[in-house]
């Protein structure tokens, strides 16, 4: 039986200076590969090559490497990657080993600026999840032609300037659709200012009501597209109704 060369450390520490910067040949690799294929390492093992990679790099190695990597990555890499990983959920394993990785840390100014920079029109215009088509663009037109400020006039003129729920008279007034304003839109297909000015239902006096702002705010429709507004507009509503019933 042959004996097993015990190496000594200054021998091992030598040839591993010497592997330093070779290029393994493709057919070596190839070897290598089979030779590893198939074999499962222990989690004892596993857990001390961990920990010997771990030692053995600074913090400074590791932000070179995670450097390295990302260069090496083309576009069409990462692209790949992050299709794959669409829909993968971590376990709950890998999160709590995310988080407490991630306990305590900061992100620094320099990457809340990458960030910033990075996220400089990616999320404006038909990109928005809120984005509906450029609706508000026309919906903001026709609410400044001068037959829309007549309707309102005409709604309120109508109903004796008075609110049509509280019937507060005065104050700040708003002329409610009854029928939305944007579904109006959807509904008769209108793109332009000038589709607008031509559809009569859009301008039917009937649809609208005269209401104050505080009861306009009771309705469902008001800001229903501005979702940032939802919030503080639900504390609102549930204040105004808990105050009324106590006036009862
Ligand atoms: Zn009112």
């Amino acid at each position: 039986m042959e004996k097993k060369k015990v190496l000594s450390e200054e021998h091992k520490r030598n040839i591993s200076i010497a592997g330093i910067g070779r290029i393994v040949s493709k057919e070596t690799r190839q070897k290598l590969r089979d030779i590893n294929l198939g074999k499962t390492l222990s989690d004892e093992t596993r857990r001390k090559i961990s920990q010997n990679h771990r030692r053995s790099q600074t913090e400074e190695t590791r932000r070179k490497i995670s450097q390295n990597h990302r260069r090496s990555q083309t576009e069409e890499t990462r692209r790949k990657i992050s299709i794959g990983s669409i829909g993968k959920k971590l376990s709950t394993i890998t999160k709590e080993k995310l988080r407490i990785a991630h306990l305590g840390k900061k992100h620094t100014k320099e990457q809340i600026e990458n960030r910033r920079i990075m996220m400089i029109g990616k999320r404006c215009g038909e990109k928005c999840n809120f984005w509906k088509g450029g609706i508000t663009y026309l919906n903001r037109a026709i609410r400044n032609q001068f037959k829309y400020k007549q309707w309102v006039a005409t709604c309120m003129a109508r109903d004796n300037w008075t609110c049509g729920t509280c019937h507060t008279r005065g104050g700040i007034l708003h002329v409610h659709h009854i029928e939305g304003f944007a579904e109006l839109l959807k509904l008769y297909n209108i793109r332009t200012v000038e589709d607008a000015l031509k559809c009569a239902p859009l301008w039917d006096l009937k649809n609208g009501i005269t209401l104050c702002k505080e009861c306009h705010k009771l309705t469902e429709t008001y800001l229903k597209n501005n979702k940032v507004n939802n919030k503080p507009l639900l504390i609102y509503q549930t204040l105004v109704c808990e105050r009324r019933e106590k006036e009862k």
